[in-house]
């Protein structure tokens, strides 16, 4: 955000619900102003019965675009022009750009993600194994994003099997992704995790306020050389990237993916590289400094 807010300020925002959360404006309003960029980033609580509302009123006051949180990101799709191949797969857009009052909608939370593992660990997806804990919006997300990028094998696990069929008819109807199942159990768990490479959890557990759980993983099972990642960013080290830090395994947690979905739509909307450095000071002084 510019010092002062004046007639040629673009508005971007976040439609959720609710939305009081957000690190969002925090974190591309300090990059807005880094770079001198006369654009403000604001919330927006929009109940679900005022989507289609909301939707259009990005075209009506000429909004550069906005970041599309829970509940929104799958109900939104069918009320844009054009959607991203990555995010029809995926079924959720979290992140629209009006370009010339043409909605177009995009997933940057899934290659968040995988561009987190690249630049901050140096690990690519392709041809690795991989086994992601839960089945839900960011496991989605996730292992869509992992398939296109040519991983090997993801097996998943939850203690809800049912909920992988959407997900396994997804990748194998569109990759070359091997998909696979394991119980939510230890005793099943180590069977699978002896040939991973790459462990994600994608559920809640361990996440702030129950910073005392971890998922069900015999970490020992798991080769020498895998990666540990946590989608939870809060705590900034969940039990399990501390468990696995313990035995001396490379872990990831989830603020690169955070802090690159946010980049990545910086640049749709700008058409400018996001300042990494200041919007990754910005929620790390948002999360980690109280
Ligand atoms: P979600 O749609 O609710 O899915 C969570 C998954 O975990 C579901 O499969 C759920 O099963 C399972 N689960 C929930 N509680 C569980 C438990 N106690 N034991 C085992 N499995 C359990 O949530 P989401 O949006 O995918 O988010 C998942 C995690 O990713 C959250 O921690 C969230 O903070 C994190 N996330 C991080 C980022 C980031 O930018 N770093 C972005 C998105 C999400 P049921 O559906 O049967 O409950």
């Amino acid at each position: 955000m510019i010092s002062s807010i004046n007639g040629r300020t673009r508005v971007i925002g976040i439609f959720g619900h609710p939305v009081e959360h957000s690190f969002s404006p925090a974190m591309h309003n300090a990059a807005f102003a880094h770079l001198g960029l006369d654009y403000v980033y604001v919330p927006f609580p929009v109940n679900p019965r005022n989507l289609a509302g909301a939707v259009e009123g990005i075209r009506s006051l000429d909004l550069a675009g906005v970041n599309v949180t829970i509940p929104h990101k799958s109900a939104v799709l069918e009320l844009l022009d054009e959607v991203s191949p990555e995010a029809g797969l995926i079924g959720a857009v979290n992140t629209i750009f009006n370009d010339n009052g043409i909605l177009k909608g995009y997933n940057t939370d899934a290659a968040g993600f995988v561009t987190s593992l690249e630049r901050d660990r140096g690990v690519t997806p392709h041809g690795k194994r991989v086994l992601i804990l839960g089945a839900g919006g960011a496991a989605r997300a996730v292992s869509v994003q992992l398939a296109l990028a040519g991983a090997e094998l993801i097996t998943f696990s939850t203690p809800f099997p049912e909920e992988t069929a959407v997900l396994k008819k997804v990748i194998t109807g569109s990759t070359n992704t091997a998909v696979g199942e394991v119980g939510w159990d230890r005793g099943e768990l180590a069977g699978c995790l002896n040939e991973t490479d790459i462990l994600v959890n994608a559920t809640p557990v361990g996440m702030h306020p129950a910073t005392g759980e971890m998922p069900p993983v015999p970490l020992d099972s798991l080769p020498g050389d895998a990666l540990v990642c946590d989608l939870i960013y809060n705590p900034g080290e969940t039990m399990l990237l501390k468990k696995a830090k313990e035995r001396d395994l490379a872990v990831l947690n989830g603020l690169g993916m955070l802090l690159y979905q946010g980049a990545l739509a910086f640049r749709l909307w700008t058409g400018v590289e996001a300042p990494l450095g200041v919007m990754r000071q910005t929620l790390e002084k948002q999360l980690y400094s109280s």
